[in-house]
C-alpha cells in the first residue's frame, strides 16, 4: 500500500467517523466526500547540462460548494494522486472550519526540488502553470494555489507571471495564487501566517482552565515546555512565537537529526548555527539526540509536528509524552496513533484547524488583489488623525501632557501587517469556540479532531443544501 493511498483512507476515516455523528443524508455525506476533479500532467523539462526530464504533477479540487477553490502546491518525491486528494480534502474541512469562502484544492509535482537548480526549478514551475492554465485548474475564480512543502513564494511569483502572461489584460490576474512577494501583489504577514496560528489557536486552547486542568497542566503558554518537528516554513515560525510567548523549546528535529536542552533552546540561535554549518546538531548549549525520531518522545507538555504527514504512528504513539499534540503539518498522526493518543488522555489540535492560518491569509491577500489596495492605506493616517485629535482635547481638560513615546503608540494607526495579524487572531480565536462546545456536547465521546471534522462537515452540507444539484 503507497504512502499515499493510507493518507487518502487517513482523512476519509476521519470523515466517516465524524459523519457518524451528524445526521445528514448517507448520499450528502457521499457527495461531499467525494474528490470533484483530479487532473494529472506530465511534461519534458530541459536540465541544465541538456538532459530531458519528464515530470509528474497533480492538481486535485476536492469540492466546489464554494469558489475559487484554494490549496498549496508541494515540490517532493512521493507526491501522487491520493496526496493531493488527501490534502485537497484536508483544504475543503480546513476553509469550512475558518469561515474561508474557498473550496479544497492541492497541487503537487513528484521531485525532490533540492536536486534542481533555481533555473530548472522556474522552467518546471512555469510549465506546470502553464498546464494548469490551459486545463482551467487555476485563475482567481476558480482555482488559486500558494505554496505548501519545498515551495515559497518566489515559486508563487513565477506562476503569477506565467498566468499573467497568458492572460494578458485580465484585471484580476494576480489573485491567481497567493503567498506572492509583496511586491508582486503578496501581503504583509503571509510568510508568518501559518506558524502565527498555531500559536494563537494553542494560546486559546490553553488559557481555558477546564481543560488544561484536565490534562494536569496551568493555564496559559509562559513556562509549557515545547518540542518542534521541522523548521521550516511553519515551524520556524511556530517556535519563534512560542519562545516570544514565554513557551521554553527543549527540543527541535529537522531531517539531520534533532536537539534537546530541558532549560530551553533559543531558535534564533538554532537557526543561525544551521544556516551556517547545515545541520542543527551541535547547536551552542544542546544535546544532540540519536535519532531524530526521538525529538517526537521527548518530555514535554506540547508536541508540535511540522514536518510532514504520518509522523506519529502506532509505534511510537505509546512513548508520545506530551500532554498536548498540536498538528501544525497536515495529516501527521495515523488513525491508529489517534486511537492510542486519545486512550492515553493526550489532546490532539488538529490540521484542519491548526495550521488554517496560512490560507486565512491567503484569503485577505486574495481579497486585497481583488481590491486593488493596500489594506489600511486608506484609513491609516484619518485614524492617526483621529487620535491625535483626541488626546489633545484629554490633554486640554486634565492639563497633563503626553510624551512624545506615548503619542507615537496612542495614535498608531493600523497598518497593512495590524490588520493581517488582527484578523488572523480573531479568526483563529473565534474559531477554536464552536469545535471545542460541540467536542463538550459529545461528553467525551468524541475527540477534538472528531469534534472539528463534524463542524467542517454541517458548514459544507449546508452549502450543498442550498445549492441543490444542477441541472
Ligand atoms: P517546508 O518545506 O518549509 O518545511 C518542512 C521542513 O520539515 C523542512 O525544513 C524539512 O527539512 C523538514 N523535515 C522533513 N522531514 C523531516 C523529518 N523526518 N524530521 C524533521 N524534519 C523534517 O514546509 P512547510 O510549508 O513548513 O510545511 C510543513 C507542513 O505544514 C506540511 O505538512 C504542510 O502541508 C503543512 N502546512 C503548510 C502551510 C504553509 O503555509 N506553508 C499551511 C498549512 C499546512
Amino acid at each position: 500500500m503507497s504512502l499515499g493511498t493510507s493518507f487518502l483512507e487517513q482523512v476519509n476515516q476521519a470523515f466517516d467517523r465524524a459523519s457518524a455523528y451528524t445526521r445528514h443524508d448517507p448520499t450528502l455525506l457521499a457527495n461531499i466526500k467525494a474528490c470533484k476533479n483530479v487532473f494529472y500532467t506530465s511534461f519534458p523539462i530541459k536540465r541544465d547540462d541538456g538532459r530531458i526530464e519528464v515530470m509528474h504533477a497533480w492538481r486535485a479540487e476536492h469540492s466546489h460548494h464554494k469558489l475559487p477553490t484554494k490549496g498549496g502546491i508541494r515540490f517532493a518525491p512521493d507526491v501522487d494522486s491520493e496526496e493531493v486528494q488527501a490534502l485537497a480534502a484536508l483544504m475543503t474541512y480546513k476553509c469550512a472550519l475558518v469561515d474561508v469562502p474557498f473550496g479544497g484544492a492541492k497541487g503537487g509535482i513528484r521531485i525532490n526540488a533540492k536536486q534542481y537548480s533555481v533555473n530548472e526549478l522556474e522552467r518546471i514551475t512555469r510549465r506546470y502553470a502553464f498546464e494548469l492554465v490551459r486545463k482551467n485548474f487555476i485563475g482567481p475564480g476558480l482555482d488559486v494555489p500558494a505554496p505548501d512543502v519545498g515551495t515559497s513564494s518566489r515559486e508563487m511569483a513565477w506562476i503569477a507571471d506565467t498566468y499573467s502572461q497568458l492572460r494578458s489584460g485580465e484585471l484580476d490576474a494576480l489573485g491567481c495564487v497567493t503567498a506572492k512577494p509583496i511586491s508582486q501583489g503578496g501581503i504583509r504577514g503571509r510568510t508568518e501566517a501559518t506558524g502565527r496560528g498555531v500559536f494563537y489557536g494553542v494560546r486559546e486552547a490553553v488559557s481555558i482552565a477546564e481543560d488544561m486542568k484536565a490534562l494536569g497542566l496551568s493555564t496559559g503558554l509562559a513556562g509549557k515546555r515545547v518540542v518542534i518537528q521541522g523548521l521550516g516554513n511553519v515551524g520556524y515560525h511556530a517556535a519563534k512565537f512560542f519562545q516570544e510567548g514565554g513557551a521554553v523549546i527543549v527540543g527541535l528535529s529537522e531531517s539531520e537529526g534533532a536537539i534537546a536542552n530541558p532549560r530551553g533552546l533559543d531558535v534564533e540561535a538554532v537557526m543561525a548555527y544551521r544556516k551556517e554549518k547545515r545541520s542543527l546538531v551541535g547547536a551552542p548549549g544542546s544535546t544532540a539526540l540519536a535519532r531524530r525520531e526521538d525529538a517526537l518522545e521527548l518530555d514535554c507538555d506540547i508536541l508540535i509536528p511540522a514536518a510532514l504527514e504520518r509522523q506519529i504512528t502506532q509505534e511510537n504513539a505509546p512513548r508520545i509524552k506530551a500532554k498536548i499534540l498540536v498538528e501544525a503539518a497536515n495529516g501527521p498522526t495515523t488513525p491508529e496513533a489517534d486511537d492510542i493518543l486519545d486512550q492515553r488522555g493526550v489532546m490532539v489540535i488538529s490540521d484542519a484547524y491548526i495550521n488554517a492560518g496560512g490560507v486565512t491569509v491567503s484569503y485577505f491577500e486574495w481579497v486585497k488583489n481583488l481590491g486593488h489596495v493596500r489594506f489600511g492605506r486608506m484609513q491609516k493616517r484619518f485614524e492617526e488623525g483621529a487620535y491625535y485629535r483626541l488626546l489633545e482635547a484629554v490633554e486640554d481638560v486634565t492639563g497633563r501632557k503626553f510624551t512624545p513615546s506615548e503619542i507615537d503608540r496612542l495614535t498608531h494607526g493600523a497598518s497593512e501587517e495590524d490588520l493581517v495579524n488582527s484578523g488572523l487572531e480573531e479568526t483563529m480565536i473565534s474559531a477554536y469556540h464552536p469545535i471545542r462546545e460541540v467536542w463538550k456536547q459529545h461528553g467525551g465521546k468524541a475527540n477534538l479532531r472528531t469534534a472539528g471534522m463534524i463542524v467542517a462537515i454541517d458548514k459544507v452540507a449546508a452549502s450543498y443544501e442550498q445549492l441543490g444539484i444542477f441541472p
